[in-house]
């Protein structure tokens, strides 16, 4: 594991910066996936996104981003834990639109219609959801819409995944800067200059820089220090107990219908990490006698 999350905080106090490379957590997603290009963009994007906001909550929290837009790659679901864990999926890994001026065109694979939700699961059964618009559907500025629009936290938010051209990823990684209450809204919009002066972010890292590079660059010349860092890695919560509970909550009908297949067994697949889970006969028939008895 070499993917790292570092954290910067201005010595005033006004704002913070956190910074991470992902290439080795996006590289199993899109393995794990089997993702087209366009996909291995966007689920790398989003994968990144999901690992900062992670990152803003406490202990033991996970964060869940949901985009949903028009276009070709169809949904796609990231979350991230506040431990550093990571994992997500595109409902149609191998879609793919045509290059955009020479680059992977993000937008149009997610489609500039849509929605992104963002669901935080702070513990004790409570979570937090909020919901906007699509914004640019280039995953960075829809989460940074996000969370100006839903949240009120004017915020930063870049993301970058460069492919190699046999497909693999050479470089991902991400910051998000956020201002601090009260809010000077000055330093952002200086922030934000400061940025579109810079190459784009995945020329950046192509150019062999690291996130936390980058964001020291933009800290520059503002006094700051570093705080805590936190490993990174793709890691699925499935377990057999898991997909057992799913099936039995298919509900009587649906377990006698599988009974009845040839089989009569049935094979699930975790969407997140592709582990398939296989229940036999007896075992669909221990859940339906369980499930009987329950009415
Ligand atoms: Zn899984």
């Amino acid at each position: 594991m070499t993917d790292i999350l570092h954290r910067l905080i201005a010595d005033d106090g006004k704002f913070f910066g956190l910074a991470c490379t992902t290439t080795d957590l996006v590289g199993e997603a899109c393995r794990k996936h089997d993702v087209g290009p366009t996909a291995a963009a966007a689920l790398g994007r989003a994968l990144t996104g999901a690992a900062l906001l992670a990152a803003l909550l406490k202990d033991g929290q996970y964060v869940q981003l949901k985009f949903e837009g028009s276009g070709p790659l169809g949904k796609i679901i990231t979350e991230a834990g506040y431990d550093g864990w990571t994992r997500g999926y595109v409902a149609n890994p191998r879609a793919d639109v045509p290059l955009k001026a020479g680059k992977i065109d993000v937008a149009s694979g997610l489609g500039r219609a849509g929605f992104l939700t963002v669901t935080k699961d702070i513990g004790v059964k409570s979570k937090y959801q909020g919901m906007t618009q699509l914004y640019t559907s280039e995953i960075g500025e829809d989460i940074a819409y996000y969370l100006l629009e839903s949240e009120q936290t004017p915020s930063v938010v870049a993301l970058g995944v460069h492919l190699q051209p046999d497909g693999t990823i050479s470089a991902a990684g991400g910051f998000l800067i956020q201002a601090l209450p009260p809010v000077d809204d000055g330093l952002i919009t200086g922030l934000e200059e400061r940025i579109r002066q810079l190459p784009p972010f995945s020329e950046q890292l192509r150019s062999g820089k690291s996130p936390a590079d980058i964001l020291a660059e933009l800290f520059a010349g503002i006094p700051h220090h570093p705080t805590a860092s936190t490993g990174l890695y793709y890691q699925c919560s499935c377990s057999r107990e898991k997909m057992r509970s799913a099936v039995f909550s298919l509900g009587n009908d649906e377990l006698r219908y599988l009974l009845e297949q040839e089989d009569g067994g049935a094979e699930v697949q975790c969407e997140f990490c592709r582990d398939s889970y296989r229940f036999s006969r007896e075992d669909l028939e221990k859940l339906l006698s369980l499930s009987e008895r329950k009415q």
